[in-house]
């Protein structure tokens, strides 16, 4: 069914991403927001607005029934969930099936499998895809815990069944400490995500983060688009994600994105999606997978030509996906710097009024930002407030123009993120594409070393 109309449930850059994606399609948008937000660049641009509620976004963004009624008052059809939010929520997505909207998303009984760790990890093997060793399901003892940690050799890692955003792990190194920090990842998990259920797996020393972007069309057809490296990261969190990998070859690529295709296949998979592996000594292992567009998508879309957002409202029409895997083709390079209004050395959040705005162009330069000169950037939410995405034919290309770029973009008026990045082009290692994911934290240790 062609959709007319969507509801964008969310805020910021994505908001006006998934915009931008529907009108070029001839779809009118509707924008929800909080009262923080009502000066939002999406809430501009959207063809309809309605306020959803208070700033806290368990209050508004979060807020199921204002947002149904907000579909149904503005005669929305459709609703994309963006990221983060309501995004991998499947009670959610069953609620705007159940009121004859089209979830622009994959299946509700795909998010929840996949939104439970140890459900994900059991579903992954079934499907064929590499683990990293570990217990079968949950841990129900700590006896049983030495047994699987004997078996697979220490250090191992014990993480929340719930967990999320880097959360309620404990690296365990020695058998005597197995005992406390089980009991410990336990009770942080139980407090933190309302579930005590704790797994195990091999702690990876060195490892890279490496994703592939899959999308089925819901009837066993499916494609991958290539990977992502998102190794550079700060406690958990993505800094800077580039494609194709640094490290990873042409056979490679073929070989894992044949996997994960055909796991997409066999799922029945609907919409879009990304496997998230670590990669060391050559070997890729699943730790988990998202039910999602991601942040970092865009990368993946210079490469390709194809726009990922435009792919998942088709999909949730019911049409076929509009490329065939042997017609997508993975050209030169791209990266993407994500721009946080924080301190770059302290990381401590920095909202107030943008006083300057001025953002690079030119050729093969995106910036994906909702801010303008005169902007107040709420405290409430999400410190990221511009991705810049660049491309060229190869990296070291592309390098050249992504330092080009950062010399012309200009926030005046808070701190950003901005510095880091300049920064972070200028080290030799990561020059030659040699980081993994314990890299930038070292980095950044070595830079305030030598401030002081
Ligand atoms: P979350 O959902 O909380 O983000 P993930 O399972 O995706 O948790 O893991 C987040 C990050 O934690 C990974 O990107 C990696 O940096 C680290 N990590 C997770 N599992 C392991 C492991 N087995 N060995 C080493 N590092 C790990």
């Amino acid at each position: 069914m062609a959709i007319q109309k969507v509801l964008i449930a969310n805020r910021g850059e994505i908001a006006l991403r998934i915009h931008r994606a529907c009108h070029e399609m001839g779809i009118q948008t509707v924008a929800v927001h909080s009262t923080a937000d009502a000066d939002a660049m999406h809430v501009r641009l959207a063809d309809q607005s309605v306020c959803i509620g208070p700033p806290p976004a368990a209050e508004s963004y979060l807020n199921i029934p204002n947002i149904i009624a907000a579909a149904e008052i503005s005669g929305a059809d459709a609703i994309h969930p963006g990221y983060g939010f309501l995004s991998e929520n499947a009670r959610f997505a069953e609620i705007v099936e159940s009121h004859n909207l089209i979830w622009i998303g994959p299946k509700p009984e795909h998010i929840r499998t996949m939104g439970d760790k140890i459900e994900a990890k059991l579903t992954a093997a079934k499907l064929g895809l590499p683990l990293v060793p570990g217990s079968d399901g949950p841990l129900t003892s700590v006896e049983e815990a030495k047994e699987v940690a004997d078996r697979i050799g220490y250090p191992v890692i014990i993480k929340a069944a719930s967990g999320g955003g880097g959360r309620g792990m404990k690296v365990v190194t020695e058998p005597d400490q197995l005992e406390t920090l089980m009991m410990q990842a336990g009770s942080e998990a139980k407090s933190a995500f309302g579930d005590a259920t704790v797994y195990m797996e091999k702690y990876l020393g060195d490892p890279r983060h490496i994703e592939f972007q899959v999308f089925g069309d819901g009837n066993g057809n499916a494609i991958h688009v290539g990977e992502r490296d998102c190794s550079l990261q700060r406690r958990h969190q993505k800094v800077l994600e580039e494609a194709p990998s640094p490290v990873i070859s042409h056979a490679q690529r073929s070989e894992m994105g044949e996997i994960v295709s055909q796991a997409m296949a066999d799922m029945g998979y609907r919409g879009a999606g990304t496997i998230e592996f670590l990669y060391e000594d050559g070997q890729f292992y699943f730790i988990e997978m998202n039910t999602r567009l991601q942040v970092e998508h865009p990368v993946t879309e210079a490469i390709t030509g194809l726009d990922l957002v435009r792919e998942q409202i088709r999909i949730a029409e019911g049409k076929p996906l509009s490329v065939r895997q042997e017609d997508l083709e993975f050209r030169g390079h791209a990266i993407e710097c994500r721009i946080n209004a924080e301190d770059w050395k302290t990381f401590a959040p920095s909202p107030g009024t943008v006083k300057g705005f001025h953002a690079p162009g030119g050729m093969h330069v995106r910036v994906d930002s909702g801010i303008y000169a005169g902007y107040r950037i709420p405290p409430y939410y999400d410190s990221m407030i511009a991705k810049l995405i660049v491309y060229g034919r190869d990296r070291d290309g592309c390098l050249r123009r992504l330092r080009r770029a950062l010399e012309e973009f200009v926030i005046d008026g808070v701190k950003t993120t901005i510095p880091l990045h300049r920064a972070l082009l200028d080290d030799p290692e990561f020059q030659k594409g040699e980081y993994t994911i314990k890299w930038l934290e070292q980095w950044l240790e070595r830079q305030s070393e030598a401030a002081e």
